[in-house]
């Protein structure tokens, strides 16, 4: 019995920052050949991406919840729902909540 994937041929990387093997081309049954990046690679980039699109100005780009300064009770609210949010950021891609 064959398949599609019987006539599919692979390559494979490593890649040099991460050190971990992944699919470099696929090379389909009419000779297409397709090829990829590290996917971690290309996470980080669509992560980085993503960051500046969010237009955050680059004196906060290396802030945290930790050198946030409390100083009254609508900041403590304020950070709260944040932690919270982020807490639960995987619920919340899921519903579309921002
Ligand atoms: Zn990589």
């Amino acid at each position: 019995m064959s398949s599609d994937t019987d006539n599919v041929q692979k390559t494979f990387k490593t890649c040099p920052v991460h050190g971990t093997s992944y699919v470099y081309s696929i090379t389909d049954a009419s000779g297409t050949r397709y090829t990829n990046g590290c996917p971690l690679c290309e996470a980080e980039k669509r992560c980085q991406a993503a960051f500046g699109q969010a237009l955050i100005p680059a004196r906060f780009t290396d802030q945290t919840f930790e050198t946030y300064e409390v100083t009254n009770d609508g900041q403590k609210a304020a950070v709260t729902l944040c932690r919270d949010f982020v807490k639960r950021f995987g619920d919340y891609r899921k519903t579309g909540h921002g």
